[in-house]
């Protein structure tokens, strides 16, 4: 049921992945049901013997509407096949431990989700994974790091909430080099946006809660790659430790994609102008959005991605203080740590998202207190920016 090769992303979009039953179906069918009846013995024998496609066994190992989301999401961004799971960070822990083991070596970059971050300085290494971490834009660290083996590199492409864009090319060639698989967190990018496969990332893993879903209401995420590998030890890991996602949330989440082009792309014309008018403001020391040339790796960006994605920080000369008068003073921007959202959302990362990181990485990570980061939605971009600049002034 995969769709050939040849269908453009909007097609895929639509159509990917989708099975219908007897009654032919126009709207997907939700199947909330956590297992599967056999006609016989012999049958249920031969299924855990091998499980053909579209053969299920329990909810926690596959499901047919998980299956359409799965195949949807693998099409749209050009890998074998998928794998969803609960939540982004089940995605994440759930790819890094299936693929490791004690004595493995990761290299990664530092400007990490906390969540990323508390996978692998704190899980990882207790089971003597060791971890090397690297600033993620500067390949002279990369080229030292991966000087000697190791099994994993991880990465998010565009770091959150810092937006550093990283080299993939580059990073993927030394990576490979060593010895590593590439595990690309990337969400910032968004499957829209995304060239990970191009440029030779091997297992890519979003946080479907963000854009996929695109309007906050379910948890999921997804780990792409290729067939050996999700269906091997990611599968195996997956479905034996219990991170399958919801069919509901599953079933969200497809009907998410259908949309998923259309939303990305005006949020990120929205975040443009944005971006545009808020650089220079006199409020504000820096703007950063990888769509804007003073972005330090904005040509990388435009030859790495197909968009400037959806999210953008702003620093205000005032400090805590400043930021949170202007975010109090918002009337249509709301005051969240989510993202991807139709939603427009103001969060500050230094005391929400990014509390517990320690003072001198918040530095070198640059999230500062006047740190604004946001995620822009759906709205109409002349209300949003009104709103903006209004409680801009009541700084
Ligand atoms: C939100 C996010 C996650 C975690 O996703 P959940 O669905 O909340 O578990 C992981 N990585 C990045 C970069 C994120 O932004």
């Amino acid at each position: 049921m995969n769709p050939k090769n040849n269908w453009n992303a909007r097609t895929i979009a639509v159509h990917g992945g989708a099975r219908r039953s007897q009654y032919g179906e126009m709207a997907e069918a939700m199947y909330l049901t956590q297992g599967f009846a056999y006609p016989t013995a012999e049958s249920a024998e031969a299924r855990f013997v091998k499980t053909a496609e579209d053969e299920f066994i329990y909810a926690r190992y596959g499901n047919p509407t998980v299956a359409v989301f799965e195949d949807r999401i693998a099409a749209l961004e050009g890998t074998e096949d998928a794998f969803a799971a609960a939540s982004g960070m089940a995605a994440v822990s759930g790819a890094l431990t299936a693929l490791l083991k004690g004595g493995d070596r990761v290299v990664a970059s530092r400007a990490l989700f906390g969540s990323c971050l508390y996978v692998l300085e704190e899980v990882l290494g207790r089971y003597g994974v060791h971890v090397d971490f690297v600033d993620g834009t500067d390949l002279s660290q990369w080229e030292a790091a991966l000087a000697s083996p190791a099994q994993v590199v991880f990465l998010e492409s565009v770091s959150n909430p810092t937006l550093e864009v990283i080299d993939l090319p580059k990073v993927c060639k030394l990576a490979h080099e060593a010895g590593a698989i590439v595990v690309v967190d990337n969400a910032f990018a968004t499957p829209v946006f995304s060239q990970a496969v191009q440029h030779g990332a091997d297992i890519i893993v979003y946080s479907a809660t963000k854009h996929i879903d695109g309007q906050g209401r379910c948890l999921g995420g997804v780990i792409c790659g290729p067939r050996e590998l999700i269906r091997g030890k990611i599968e195996a890991y997956m479905k034996h430790t219990g991170g399958a996602i919801s069919p509901f949330n599953a079933w969200v989440m497809m009907n998410g994609l259908t949309t998923l082009e259309l939303r990305v792309k005006a949020q990120a014309e929205s975040a443009q102008k944005i971006a545009e008018a808020l650089e220079g403001h006199a409020a504000i020391s820096k703007v950063l959005f990888p769509g804007l040339a003073s972005h330090p790796q904005h040509d990388l960006a435009r030859a790495t991605m197909a968009g400037p994605g959806t999210v953008l920080t702003f620093d205000l000369k005032g400090g805590k203080e400043a930021a949170f008068k202007f975010m109090n003073a918002l009337k249509v921007v709301l005051i969240s740590n989510n993202l991807g959202d139709a939603r427009t959302i103001a969060t500050h990362p230094a005391t929400t998202t990014h509390q517990r990181l320690p003072a001198d990485q918040k530095v070198t990570l640059g999230i500062t207190p006047g740190l604004i980061r946001l995620s822009v939605g759906l709205e109409a971009s002349d209300d949003l920016l009104a709103d903006l600049l209004a409680a801009l002034d009541a700084i």
